[in-house]
């Protein structure tokens, strides 16, 4: 069983790393990386030839592999050289690209969608979205106290006292979590809101305030996702958003409904209202982001604030993310591969969610 791993374009990170080429070989598969997709995330080829994977050449990987994986999907025309009973792993996000299910099925290629993956707790250890969220989490209060014109933690010093910078989490999912438990340890003051009653208990056991609107609307059906909100919800959460936003140093915004643009919670009215030099880190900033000036990708300045609109934080803490992101690759296909005959399982409940083509193999 040959797994072909390529190289990210746009992104630092690796979708398997060597560590993982080691704990995949003995399972009876051959690993084939194309040349330099490690360097990036500190990776070298030589050190996934050590673990006994071959570097190969793009082209050949395409057209050789029978499970080929990688973080973001190529465009879909490359996918013409695979061979037809080859198995694509990667992050197809069909939920957004309402377009991607079709192109592959006119290819005639199974696809298993990595985002697809049912939040259960016996596929949680294959779940990148949660691994990846609670990166960007992290990595959203370190962003943004580099740019703070301030301290996160209290000071007391010969030379005077300094408060301590407060934080405004929306969105209390995985991402949001990990930027509450960040900026706690920095010794900062945190607020959070989110839609989910669940997530009450999560903010507060991480010693942050939960913010509360009443009449929020919750979908237990919803696979732990947030779902869409009345506009009369979104508009009284604008106005207790804004009061907060108003003394707050740095705003991470993470909420995000599956399938939809990203709620705005901070208006341009609230930005405006905001304390200059104050940061706002927009991690929902691919599907439209939760702040209205937020530009995906950038980092802008309004009226004195800062905004940066960047939904994949993760692959700015390159070496852990693909090293998590390759142990949830690892964990799936161990799950899903019947290694005696070569074959997916039947009737798995993560295949079934995950698979998005109708091919069967
Ligand atoms: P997400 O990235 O889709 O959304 C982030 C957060 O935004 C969610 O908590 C959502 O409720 C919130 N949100 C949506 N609209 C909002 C609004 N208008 N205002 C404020 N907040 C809003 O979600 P996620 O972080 O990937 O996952 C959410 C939850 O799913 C987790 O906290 C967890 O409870 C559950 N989960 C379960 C598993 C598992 O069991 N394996 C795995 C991952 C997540």
């Amino acid at each position: 069983m040959k797994i072909g791993v390529i190289k990210e374009s746009d992104d630092n990170r690796v979708a398997i790393i060597p560590a993982t080429i080691k704990k995949l070989t003995p399972l009876g598969f051959e690993c084939f990386i194309e040349k330099e997709a490690g360097a990036k995330s500190f990776f070298p080829d030589e050190t996934y030839e050590a673990e006994g994977a071959t570097i190969d050449s793009r082209e050949n990987i395409i057209s050789n592999s029978d499970i080929l994986v990688s973080i973001h999907p190529l465009p879909v025309d490359q996918y013409k050289a695979c061979k037809a009973t080859t198995l694509l792993i990667s992050m197809f996000a069909p939920f957004n690209d309402t377009e991607i299910e079709g192109k592959l099925n006119d290819i005639g290629i199974k696809a298993l969608s990595l985002d697809m993956i049912p939040r259960s707790t016996l596929a949680q250890s294959m779940d990148v979205l949660s691994s990846m969220a609670s990166v960007a989490g992290y990595k959203s209060i370190l962003e943004a106290s580099n740019i703070l014109p301030r301290y996160i933690p209290m000071m007391i010093t010969a030379a005077g006292s300094i408060k301590p910078a407060r934080v405004l989490v929306l969105g209390a999912g995985v991402a949001g979590l990990q930027a509450i438990a960040t900026a706690k340890r920095l010794g900062a003051i945190v607020e959070a809101f989110d839609t989910r009653s669940a997530a009450k208990e999560e903010v507060e056991s991480l010693g942050a305030k939960f913010v509360e609107v009443e009449g929020a609307v919750e979908d237990k059906d919803a696979g732990g996702y947030g779902v869409q909100q009345s506009e009369d919800f979104i508009k009284r959460q604008r106005a207790e958003v804004q009061n907060r936003a108003m003394n707050a140093d740095i705003i991470v915004t993470t909420a995000q409904v599956r399938g939809r643009k990203a709620p705005i919670l901070v208006p341009n009215e609230t930005v405006e209202k905001m304390k200059k030099g104050s940061v706002i880190v927009d991690l929902a900033s691919s599907t439209g982001g939760n702040c209205a000036l937020s530009q995906d990708q950038k980092l802008i300045s309004h009226n004195g604030v800062w905004i940066m609109g960047n939904s994949n934080l993760a692959g700015r803490i390159p070496q852990d993310s693909s090293t998590l992101f390759s142990n949830n690759i690892f964990n799936l296909l161990k799950h899903i591969y019947n290694h005696e005959d070569k074959t997916l399982k039947q009737d798995d409940p993560i295949l079934e969610g995950a698979i998005i083509t109708n091919k069967t193999q």
